[in-house]
């Protein structure tokens, strides 16, 4: 579910002075607001932001085996066993203390290192995408292993670029004895929006001060305010029926399947009485055993997307009614079950000000021939237009109009946006013009466009991470945005009630089928220099 930003671009005024006072954002008709890179900090803020920006540079090595090591394991939401005990003991061993099984989700932690305020968490997500398995460096549909998943979307960079920014950002805290708190967290099963609401009922941001995320893109960026993408509810109804012989004695049978398909076919009838801005789709997940047996249960799985929280809860509403309705029709009983719940993304302004700094500073990678060969051979596959790789940093971006948001996907970073100051750093460790959800998203994933994309990110990450230590001024500028305007007329109320829990089981067949066969292709650095070399792969393999 990337972030996908519909950019218009409003007043990019150089050098405007973050200040306390309140600050105009996007709701309703807001003006265009001023909004530009925040000023440099004092002479030693800056030096320190060198220190980290050099230290990032001497762990290229580490970073680009985090990398290929996640995309190895290719793991989907809630099965990240490997991923999650990997990257926990990276920084168990820097000396970070983990808490395991955070929220009671297995592969869930936080790591922390320091003392006092602020506390800045620092998360990332690490599940992948069904069906996306695909050799990396290769310019069209090859899986590893067929019909495994994958990381069609990149998620394994996040992480290993937010460990290699807090081991810069902690040796400068140790040497310079600064105070402060880093929290490490793993956005699990975010292609679920799985996870992120249950942290905060377990009380993961009660004591954070801001909280810094990373997603995989394309160019290196970061954008303030609501007004893109939309949020959801995930609900899986189960209907109930009776079995029958379908032949002898159909009579008997009350078909669960039936009431499946009867929901589909009225949801698609009313789709077209749903606002422009919704976006819904499901699957089947469960459509009976085998046609003789009249099926005694059936499944349907929801995603309601919406773009606030009152359109998100009327959507699952409607759906809930034609749930019903569909019980009725066939004489079944029907239940459902909340998967996973997002809020829609609102970024905080100081933030995103003071990241674009830092991005201006660290500017976009330098592609080679060879980067640039892969990103245009999977263009031309895809027939997109062949723009190579991002070569002009993207603006930053922010007081969107709500009114002119016409949906897109969703992100469960949007609940921890709603609780506290929080911006998501864009990096480029992917190719522009892809489908997203596919296999072409996992070509560049574990290449040196994602290697020299999280390099790039980890250097924003850890500037910034230095500037919200060493600044006041500005964790206190973002409190006063996210409370005097981010969330003025607007409170953060969770899709999730006591009584949900998780969705641990979900993708666990899916992996029970192939992890086996996935084990044999698991990276192995102490043999092979990168995951390409040790997969025999020529960089770019394009047609
Ligand atoms: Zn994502």
């Amino acid at each position: 579910m990337r972030t996908k930003h519909f950019a218009i671009v409003l007043g990019f005024v150089a050098l405007a002075a973050v200040t306390g006072a309140a600050q105009r954002g996007g709701r309703g008709n807001a003006p265009a607001v001023q909004t530009g890179p925040t000023l440099p900090g004092p002479p030693r803020v800056e030096a320190l932001k060198r220190d980290v920006m050099a230290d990032v540079d001497s762990m290229k090595v580490m970073t680009q085996q985090m990398v290929d090591q996640v995309f190895s394991f290719a793991e989907p939401g809630f099965q990240e066993l490997e991923t999650s005990k990997y990257l926990a003991d990276i920084l168990e061993k820097n000396g970070f203390k983990i808490e395991r099984g955070y929220a009671g989700i297995p592969t869930a932690w936080t790591a922390t290192f320091g003392t006092g305020k602020p506390v800045i968490a620092i998360g990332s997500d690490i599940d992948d995408i069904p069906q996306a398995s695909q050799k990396p460096g290769v310019a069209y549909h090859d899986p590893i292993v067929e019909g495994a998943p994958g990381h069609g979307e990149g998620h394994n960079t996040g992480v290993p670029l937010n460990i290699t920014a807090a081991l810069a950002v902690k040796k400068i805290m140790e040497r310079e004895h600064l105070q402060g708190t880093l929290k490490l967290w793993p956005g699990v099963a975010e292609e679920l929006v799985g996870a992120k609401a249950y942290f905060i009922r377990a009380g993961m941001l009660r004591d954070v001060d801001v909280s810094l995320f990373a997603h995989v893109g394309n160019n290196l960026g970061a954008s303030w305010g609501g007004g893109f993408g939309t949020g959801l509810v995930s609900v899986e109804y189960t209907f109930k029926g009776e079995s029958a012989h379908a032949a002898a004695q159909p009579w008997r049978g009350r078909s669960a399947l039936d009431a499946v398909e009867l929901m589909d076919v009225g949801w698609n009838f009313r789709r077209e009485h749903l606002r422009l801005q919704q976006r819904s789709h499901n699957v089947i997940t469960n459509g009976g055993d085998q046609p003789n047996v009249v099926p005694p249960t059936a499944s349907v799985w929801y995603y309601f997307r919406e773009t606030d929280y009152p359109h998100i809860k009327e959507l699952r509403e409607i759906g809930d009614r034609m749930a019903q309705a569909a019980a009725m029709m066939t004489d079944t009983q029907v239940t459902s079950r909340l998967l996973g719940s997002a809020w829609p993304q609102h970024m905080n302004k100081t933030l995103a000000e003071t990241m674009y700094a830092n991005i201006l500073t660290v500017g976009l990678p330098t592609w080679d021939e060879a980067d640039t060969a892969l990103a245009k051979g999977i263009q031309r596959e895809l027939k997109q237009p062949q723009i190579g790789l991002a070569t002009e940093l993207s603006r930053l971006r922010g007081g969107l109009d709500p009114e002119q948001n016409m949906g897109g996907p969703s992100d469960d970073i949007g609940d921890i946006s709603w609780n506290v100051p929080t911006v998501t750093l864009q990096y480029p460790s992917n190719i522009p013009n892809l489908p997203g959800h596919n296999w072409a998203n996992a070509i560049a994933s574990a290449t040196p466009i994602a290697h020299k994309g999280a390099t790039a990110g980890a250097k924003v990450q850890a500037m910034t991470i230095i500037d919200m230590l060493m600044r006041p001024e500005l964790v206190q500028a973002a409190w006063d945005y996210f409370r005097n305007v981010q969330a003025k007329d607007q409170k953060y109320v969770p899709f999730i009630t006591d009584k949900d829990q998780p969705a641990l089981t979900l993708n666990e067949r899916m992996m029970e089928k192939y992890r086996p066969e996935m084990k044999k292709f698991y990276y192995d650095p102490t043999k092979y220099k990168t995951y390409l070399e040790q997969l025999g792969i020529k960089y770019p393999t394009v047609r």
